[in-house]
């Protein structure tokens, strides 16, 4: 690990939301539809990635004070995350999201929110020793989608970026989420100028520029905010990245895929452990390191998609190594 990121008292920190995905899971002897209750929400994947493969991270967040608050706060506890930021509260309950699968595995979401408690987030609520003590902020849009958990991740990931934080932004387009599409492009975009680490999927490049084709939509996000590194996920084709001027493809890996839940997740915790054990900045990456720490992250989302659901799907560092050293 790098000296900044052994000094720092947690490799990484994330602010969002935690929520259930309750995912279909056959049908009952009577016939009856079964959804199986799993942990959700992305920033919380992100940090179970990464204390997967063996970072320290830490959680901001708030849950109701209910069987499914206390059952996600100890999932993630489990899985080695700290939880210091992760507040249970009796205002509102833990949001719920009903996944749907087509048969090839791509998901839609029904979501319980009225208000969730994830949405209730307060500024007062995120311990600034949190952010002082991470070398790396992520947070998502998500909890932006609402107030006053918008204000609040704006405000955290400006803070952590004047802190010297390097700072991951997952942009995570959940369209039934948001108002209207042109709130959703006009709020997402406000995080964009904070972004050291970019990681973005086709079709949300399209939503956010108006190109669909990797190269021109990265570009215009480069020249508009200046991201030093950008990761366009592809789906089973990798992924497309730009550092400056300097730009890449590293194909995926060929898996079997059941379920995409999280693969964009493992793919981002997998690329930011390769960051912090360059020990480098992201700007300083080179195109080996570039190359290296794409492939790893192409490994971590595709071993991801070969199970049902994200977090008991994230595969183990051996796991990982084992697909790598095949190829
Ligand atoms: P998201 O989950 O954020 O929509 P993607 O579906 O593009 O993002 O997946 C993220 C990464 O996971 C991809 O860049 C790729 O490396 C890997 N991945 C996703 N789906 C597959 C697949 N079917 N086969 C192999 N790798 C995949």
């Amino acid at each position: 690990m790098s000296t900044t990121g052994q000094t720092s008292k947690w490799h990484l920190a994330a602010l969002g939301e935690l929520i259930i995905d309750f995912t279909p899971a056959g049908t009952s002897e009577e016939g009856g539809a079964l959804f199986e209750r799993n942990p959700g929400g992305a920033p919380a994947n992100v940090l179970v990635v990464g204390s997967r493969l063996g970072l320290s991270t830490v959680f901001i967040g708030k849950v109701g004070q209910d069987a499914f608050g206390e059952f996600l706060k100890e999932t993630i506890v489990e899985q080695g995350v700290d939880t210091r930021g992760l507040i249970l509260t009796e205002e509102a309950n833990t949001t719920l999201a009903f996944v749907h699968l087509s048969e090839g595995g791509e998901r839609s979401f029904s979501f319980y929110r009225n208000p969730g408690a994830d949405m209730l987030l307060h500024i007062e609520d995120v311990d600034e020793e949190i952010l002082k003590g991470s070398y790396i902020f992520h947070f998502g849009s998500v909890s932006m989608t609402k107030e006053p958990a918008r204000t609040t991740t704006l405000k955290a990931a400006e803070r952590a970026k004047e802190l010297g934080k390097i700072i991951s932004y997952d942009p995570n387009l959940r369209p039934p989420l948001w108002d209207s599409l042109e709130e959703a492009r006009e709020i997402i975009s406000l995080g964009l100028p904070y972004a050291d680490v970019l990681k973005i999927s086709e079709e949300e490049l399209e939503f956010l520029t108006g190109h669909k084709d990797p190269e021109t939509g990265s570009k215009a996000l480069y020249e508009k905010y200046n991201t030093p590194i950008i990761l366009v996920t592809l789906g089973p084709d990798g992924c497309f990245y730009r550092s400056g001027e300097r730009t890449g493809h590293m194909p995926g890996f060929k898996v079997k895929s059941v379920d995409t839940t999280g693969a964009g997740d493992a793919f981002l915790g997998g690329f930011l452990y390769q960051l912090i054990k360059s020990g480098k900045e992201p700007s300083q990456l080179d195109e080996n390191d570039l190359n290296q720490a794409v492939r790893f992250a192409n490994a971590m989302g595709a071993l991801t998609t070969t199970k049902r659901g994200a977090i008991p799907a994230i595969p183990s560092m051996e796991e990982v190594n084992k697909l790598l050293e095949s190829y």
